[in-house]
């Protein structure tokens, strides 16, 4: 199955197409946004993704990946459809699968046209029983074909990390194949076996509805660890002498718990964990069960922004007429994405408090203009965004702002205080400033 079809150019279709693209498959994606076309066209993204940029220029012009609107074309050419298309939340926090359903209907159509065997993969993150229900009943009825027999149908997650999301493509921690009949997952496996040669990554193979339920666990209790890492941040802070981030350090090294996702700080945000989180919780209490632990996972994360706020006001005795400077808009480092940013929801209640805010990121600007407007003042340098400012709020962690020193604030600003919401810096290197971090008790006793 050398031949690929992938439906859905956003951060997920478009990185593993490229990524698939560069390991010498012909693949064919598809994009109902004209925009976003005629920039991969162009052999550049419409996002930011480190690495990505790189991967397109070589395998746009190389001639490996075409893009196309046209859904039908895309499956005809192919052997195997990867559906990447969007699932965001209804506002009742269900998920909307209209896109899934658009994308399966055009698939199913062009199949009923196609000879021969025919592998559709779901990548969509959608909630249990969907591929097993909606999908294999839209394709079948739109195609006139039976699943298992004259086509194969799995689900299979991705798990990558934006900022990551090529380096993860290439070595993710596991496969997950979720398939309706056995000839799929092997068809499934077999391709995986093709793009990771030696390197194929351990493989769970199941059902539909446990792979889907996999998904949904997988993000829940990602949520939970950095949910858990700001309860004990909160406790932290009412004790002279501590500091939450040692604490995670140290449960972190128990190979039980594991260190990743126990960062304290703003909370999570993004594209997955919140819509996710919502879906699950919203997909079960339809069921009549209540998933107690996601619902505090989701209260401690939104109360974060608040207590973020209320620790501003503590260091500058109120906000009203008070210039902040925030560093970092997007939802994490290594990415422009500001979808569900809570760097962006602090910005925001800033401004209700009556701050004039001064915001910078090194790659999410442009992102943010769309749904800040005037509301704040953009820099384009660190420099330019502490000059004459009384606070500055660390809100995602790039790398660059690393080399923020106490000496830089006291020149700059016309009050020099930082209020670490990431846990970035070391608190013994402020000493001579104003200097507040979230889980971190008073560090003078
Ligand atoms: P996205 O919104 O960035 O991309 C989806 C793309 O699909 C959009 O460009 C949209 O225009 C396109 N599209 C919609 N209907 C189409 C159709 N009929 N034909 C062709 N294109 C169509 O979303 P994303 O972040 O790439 O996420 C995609 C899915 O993967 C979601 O279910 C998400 O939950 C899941 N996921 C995302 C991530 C992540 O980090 N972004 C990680 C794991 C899983």
């Amino acid at each position: 199955m050398k031949r690929v079809s992938v439906i859905g150019l956003g951060y997920v279709g478009l990185t593993f197409a490229a990524c698939l693209a560069d390991r010498g498959f012909e693949v064919l994606g598809v994009e109902v946004d004209k925009e976003k076309l005629k920039i991969i066209a162009s052999g550049s993204s419409p996002f930011y993704e480190e690495g990505l940029k790189d991967i397109l220029r070589k395998v746009i012009p190389g001639g490996y990946f075409k893009v196309t609107g046209d859904v039908s074309k895309a499956v005809k050419e192919s052997d195997v459809t990867f559906v990447c298309v969007g699932t965001p939340s209804n506002p009742d926090g269900s998920v909307d699968l209209s896109q899934v359903e658009g994308a399966v209907k055009c698939v199913g159509r062009a199949l009923s046209e196609k000879k021969g065997y025919h592998l559709v993969v779901i990548r969509s993150t959608v909630p249990p029983g969907t591929t097993d229900n909606l999908v294999k009943d839209v394709l079948e009825s739109e195609s006139g074909k039976m699943v298992g027999k004259d086509f194969g149908l799995c689900f299979n997650p991705e798990f990558f990390r934006e900022g990551k999301a090529v380096e993860d493509t290439l070595n993710p921690d596991r496969l997950v194949i979720g398939a309706v009949d056995q000839r799929s997952a092997k068809e499934l496996m077999e391709f995986y076996r093709d793009f990771y040669g030696d390197r194929m990554p351990s493989t769970i193979i199941t059902n539909p509805i446990n792979a889907e339920l996999i998904k949904y666990a997988n993000n829940a209790f990602l949520a939970m660890k950095i949910s858990f890492a700001n309860m004990f941040a909160r406790l932290c802070e009412k004790l002279p002498g501590a500091d939450v981030k040692v604490v995670m350090e140290g449960i972190g090294l128990d190979k039980r718990i594991g260190k990743a996702f126990l960062g304290a700080g703003l909370g999570w945000g993004g594209s997955c964990l919140p819509k996710d989180t919502r879906a699950i919780l919203t997909f079960a209490k339809n069921l009549g069960f209540d998933l107690k632990l996601v619902r505090a996972t989701v209260e401690v994360n939104e109360e974060q922004i608040d207590h973020a706020i209320s620790l501003a006001e503590k260091m500058l005795r109120g906000l009203e007429g008070k210039t902040v400077s925030v560093l970092g808009l997007a939802f994490k480092p290594g990415t422009d994405d500001i979808r569900e940013s809570r760097a962006i929801k602090l910005v925001e209640k800033l401004t209700e408090k009556g701050a004039r805010v001064k915001v910078h990121d090194p790659k999410a600007l442009d992102n943010a203009r769309k749904v800040l407007g005037n509301k704040v003042e953009y820099s384009i340098s660190i420099e330019e965004c502490l000059r004459g400012s009384d606070l500055c709020i660390l809100a995602t962690e790039w790398p660059e702002y690393r080399r923020i020193k106490p000496r830089d604030l006291r020149k700059l600003m016309r009050s020099p205080a930082m209020l670490d919401c990431r846990r970035l810096y070391n608190p013994k290197d402020f000493k001579g400033v104003k200097f507040m971090a979230i889980g971190l008790g008073d560090q003078e006793h």
